[in-house]
């Protein structure tokens, strides 16, 4: 039983492929060339021989170039040398060179906020705007549409009512017949057009309803983890209180936080922290049901809310958790190697006993704080006079 070998823990962004792709490229070797038979070897000053000289220098651009930045060697960081280096993405490119520009130096984590905010899938400011604006110019072509056909039934009512008036005094019905024809004509041929308009201007609402739909799930989850962010779980604690007050229940809330993960990062690489975060995110989220929600909220922080369980219950769900993960033995993916033990701290507090769930936050937060002062690996209960 080991998450971090799990193969579902593939990389993020689903580079996996790309690079793959890309790195076949560079080695320069052909499927079909597998017996590297000399004969078939492009000749000194061929195309093709300048095409290999060309991807080898481009591979050790971006070796240098993640060298001299000290990032570490993860598919995100390939990915945005690459792009950097052949200028194969505008918007990577210029964030690089204004980081440069400014900072002189790039990190891990600016490199992942830039991946992610290159990523289609992920909701940016701009995204949201581009949203807003289109829906705010369907509801104004949909305003227009409306007014519009409503004034055409209003000159249609007072055509029709003219027309009649001069059937009433007994003109000559023939004339006033082909008018009538007409304008009924024009009408319906107004009334389809407005339809049709209706008709494109609701499939773009739908679409954008839809749109809408993805970017608020995905503005409230954690895409490495797959869990809950932090600001869906504020909205699930405004509920849960509201809800265990109404019912007369009890409602604890649980910080639990890895140790030493720093540590791990900087001993197997960035990577493999990310699949170490996965897997204790999966041991956590097995625990949650409809009275138990689990959330990632922030770095290396989970936060859980338990409905209908004392404190001191709650602090045994953990436990047990925490104890399931502190004796498996995990083996990093990448070199096959047997990691030292990986644990979590947590804190507990009763979100009831507090003057605000605020209050009861920090008294988690600072149990946990406790737990790990008195030597991490385990889960401590808040006090209730904090
Ligand atoms: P402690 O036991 O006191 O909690 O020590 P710690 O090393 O876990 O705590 P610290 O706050 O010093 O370091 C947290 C580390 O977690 C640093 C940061 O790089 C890493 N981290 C945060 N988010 C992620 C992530 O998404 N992926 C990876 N791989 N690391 C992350
Ligand atoms: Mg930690
Ligand atoms: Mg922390």
């Amino acid at each position: 039983m080991n998450g971090a070998t799990s193969p579902s823990a593939s990389p993020q962004h689903g580079l996996t492929d790309r690079l793959a792709r890309w790195a076949k490229g560079l080695s320069g070797k052909a499927d079909d060339d597998e017996g590297g038979a000399e004969d078939q070897r492009p000749r000194a000053g061929s195309a093709a021989n300048r095409e290999v000289t060309r991807r080898r220098r481009l591979y050790e651009e971006i070796g240098d170039f993640l060298f001299a930045h000290d990032l570490d060697l993860t598919p995100i960081n390939f990915s945005v040398a690459l792009d950097y280096l052949t200028g194969a993405n505008i918007g990577v490119e210029k964030a690089i060179k204004a980081v440069l520009m400014e900072r002189g130096k790039i990190t891990n984590g600016w490199i992942e906020s830039v991946a992610a905010s290159q990523n289609p899938d992920e909701v940016t400011p701009d995204s949201l705007a581009t949203m807003l604006d289109k829906v705010e110019e369907n509801l104004t072509q949909f305003t227009g549409l409306m007014h519009e056909s409503r004034n055409s039934a209003k000159d249609y009512g007072a055509a029709l009512q003219e027309q009649a008036k001069g059937l009433a005094e007994g003109g000559d019905a023939e004339p006033v017949l082909a008018r009538l024809v007409g304008l009924t004509r024009s009408m319906v041929e107004k009334t389809r057009l407005v339809e049709t308009q209706l008709r494109e201007n609701q499939k773009q609402t739908q679409a954008l309803k839809s749109s809408l739909e993805n970017a608020r799930r995905a503005a409230e989850h954690d895409h490495l983890t797959g869990l809950p962010n932090r600001r869906a779980f504020e909205g699930v604690l405004r509920e849960e209180v509201k809800l265990a007050q109404d019912n007369g229940e009890t409602l604890s809330v649980a910080f639990c936080d890895i140790d030493h993960f720093k540590h791990v990062n900087d001993t197997h690489g960035h990577e493999t922290g990310d699949r170490v975060l996965k897997f204790v995110a999966g041991l956590l989220a097995k625990v949650s049901n409809d009275h138990c929600h689990v959330a990632r909220h922030g770095g290396e922080e989970f936060v859980m809310l338990f409905r209908g369980k004392t404190a001191a219950e709650a602090c045994e769900a953990v436990d047990a958790v925490r104890e399931d993960l502190s004796t498996r033995s995990l083996v990093n993916r990448t070199n096959g190697e047997r990691m030292e033990r990986v644990s979590f701290s947590a804190g507990v507090a009763n979100v009831l006993a507090y003057e605000d769930p605020r209050s009861a936050l920090k008294a988690a937060d600072r149990a946990l704080y406790l737990a790990k002062e008195h030597g991490r690996n385990r889960v401590y209960l808040a006090a209730e006079t904090d």
